[in-house]
């Protein structure tokens, strides 16, 4: 079977997986791939599934997390052309706020973005747009060009044609063979019926890749969740006076506070119900939340505010009514914040988008077990496939301290140090850069309190995306320090480490989540759901994963090598040992000596 790829030879991993998922494919049926880092899965999907649509004139579609992460499928597909003189239209389908060329409207905030777009639409006011539409049954060759390069490209070719981009882009995804997108447009139910009408698309003829499935129930329940504060009350009030608004917030005020005062009374959070906030909001929400949006709209327009709290109050009103059980509410106070989070236990909404289209395929390097994952995603009969990459196992040295702990009830100075001693005895046996990942920056704080006089790149709550990439910039250029990030973010997955900067990574801690109501509704919700299973699947399998996610930093191509140190008794536990073993099948107990010859080894070879 000869498959379409950019490269001329495939590794024999590769060939395996595009046979399986073709043959998946082929059967009309879904299949979940786990496959290590460096594997070459994207080429390895994207050239199976492709062959198979363009035999069968069917669509792809090809989904990521973040929108950084179309890249890889953008070269991907372009490779594909080039090496086989194909003409495959394909589209880096990014949101409308990220290819807006009206000043006017894109210096707006998030909140009001969307909501001026259509005023300024609906009104013929903008000039972009209508330009735009005059193209769309023959869209200029160099936009289309453009466009191959990535959606930055085609943001630059219409800003100089003076035509609105995501427009373009609309109109080139309804001809094209492959539309990249982000997990948001096809999870997030409102995006979905808006995206699918704009480039008048059926999933029922569509494939689809998802990329880094193990995020997708994450984001999809981000998706589905919301909440309303005292204080977003307040403002909202400010801002409706702002316009002028007859509206009065203060009966829905009244029943937070109430409601608060009847639940919480010494406890920090408690359960509401429906009937908790005034019956409007569920049989005239709809009323309610237009008029919110448009108010906030007007505010945003007349202040160039970069946030309304008016249009979140909106969102919440929207999702406040069409919330059901699968949907956990809860009030908490905070000092004196009181808060209604309407917090999405599984996102039943959304992985209802895996039966619609023709078949799907999930691909991740943490997606175990994938069994688990069949069934959370509602497709208990897709083909489930864990491939081994060629990576040597010799490259590698994975090890379990059982020495330390950070178990709520055995957390200590003691401990702590303890850690922190451990990190420097890593450090002064590792000839080079260690990355050490933690459940909490609580638990960072405690243990980098107790670290020797050493240069650290630590991770702190509050940085942005900026201040993360300036860390990570210095991080990378040194060859002899420590990082501390927190496992779960975004020092410890998606980002590449590649050039083997890091030699050891120490994952501290199990990342387990912190309990509280919405979690325990979670468990409840899923041993209802997966009976017997909800501790683990809601709960001890997601932190294994973090865990391994984070492990699994160093290790980034064929040649790299790095020491791994689960720091934490519990991971001898089985239910955590075997789930790591999935991945790091040659893990031992924690001897310093094994690392002294694992680099000692390294340096006889060289
Ligand atoms: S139609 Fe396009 S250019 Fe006009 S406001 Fe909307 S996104 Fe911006």
């Amino acid at each position: 079977m000869k498959f379409l790829s950019r490269y001329g030879k495939l590794r024999a991993v590769q060939s395996e997986m595009m046979v399986d998922i073709y043959s998946a494919l082929s059967n009309g049926k879904s299949i979940l791939a786990n496959a290590p880092t460096g594997t070459g899965k994207t080429d390895a999907a994207i050239g199976a599934a492709l062959t198979y649509a363009m035999e069968h004139d069917l669509s792809l579609f090809f989904l990521t997390p973040k929108t950084s992460q179309h890249r890889i499928a953008v070269e991907a597909l372009s490779g594909i052309r080039k090496a086989n003189g194909m003409d495959i239209g394909f589209v880096d389908f990014v949101g409308k706020s990220n290819l807006c060329i009206n000043g006017e409207v894109s210096s707006l905030g998030r909140d009001a973005f969307y909501g001026a777009c259509d005023a300024k639409v609906k009104a013929g006011k903008c000039s972009y747009f209508n330009k735009a539409r005059d193209m769309s049954m023959d869209v200029p060759e160099n936009l289309f060009e453009a466009s191959l390069e990535g959606h930055n490209s085609l943001l630059n070719a219409s800003r100089s044609k003076g035509v609105c981009a995501y427009e373009i882009s609309s109109f080139l995804a309804k001809k094209a063979k492959v539309v990249i997108a982000d997990y948001a447009h096809l999870l997030n139910p409102y995006t979905k019926s808006t995206f699918m009408k704009k480039i008048s698309g059926s999933l029922s003829n569509a494939v689809i890749i998802w990329d880094e499935a193990h995020n997708i129930l994450g984001s999809a329940s981000g998706y589905l969740s919301s909440s309303l504060s005292l204080n977003m009350l307040e403002s909202a009030q400010k801002e409706l006076q702002a316009v002028d608004s007859k509206i009065d917030l203060g009966y829905l005020k009244f029943a937070v506070e109430r409601t608060a005062q009847k639940k919480l009374r010494a406890k920090k959070e408690a359960f509401a119900g429906i009937e908790d906030l005034p019956e409007e909001l569920v049989k005239d929400g709809r009323n309610l939340s237009e008029q919110l949006e448009k108010a906030g709209l007007e505010y945003s327009e007349k202040t160039r505010a970069k946030r309304s709290s008016l249009i979140r109050l909106s969102r919440f009103i929207t999702a406040w009514q069409d919330s059901d059980e699968s949907v956990a509410r809860i009030i908490s106070k905070e000092g004196k914040q009181v808060r209604i989070t309407l917090g999405c236990l599984y996102p039943e909404k959304s992985v209802s988008v895996f039966k619609e289209a023709y078949a799907n395929v999930f691909m991740s390097a943490t997606l175990v077990p994938l069994r688990m994952y069949a069934e959370l995603f509602g497709i208990g009969d897709a083909e489930c496939k864990d491939y081994k990459g060629s990576f040597p196992q010799k490259n590698r040295v994975s090890l379990i301290d059982d020495s330390v702990t950070t178990r709520y009830e055995n957390r200590s100075v003691e401990q702590y140090r303890k850690i922190a001693a451990r990190l420097m005895t890593l450090k002064g046996r590792v000839p080079g850069n260690v990355a050490v990942f933690f459940p909490s920056f609580a638990l960072l704080d405690d243990v980098y309190r107790y670290m020797s006089d050493v240069v650290v790149f630590r991770q702190r709550p509050e940085m942005k995306s900026s201040a993360l990439e300036e860390l990570l910039c210095r991080f990378r250029k040194s060859d002899d320090s420590l990082l501390f990030g927190v496992m779960g973010g975004s020092l410890s997955e998606g980002v590449d480490y590649s050039g083997n900067v890091i030699k050891c990574i120490a994952v501290v801690g199990v990342p387990l989540e912190k309990p509280n109501l919405e979690l325990s509704a979670k468990i409840e919700y899923y041993e209802k759901r997966f009976e017997g299973r909800g501790n683990s699947y809601a709960y001890t399998i997601p932190a294994v994963i973090r865990a391994v996610q984070a492990a699994g930093r160093a290790i980034r191509s064929e040649t790299d090598r790095a020491v791994i140190v689960f720091m934490d008794s519990r991971y001898r536990w089985n239910i955590y040992s075997s789930l790591i073993r999935n991945s790091m099948p040659e893990m031992e107990v924690f001897d310093i000596k094994k690392i002294d010859r694992f680099w000692a080894a390294e340096k006889e070879t060289a």
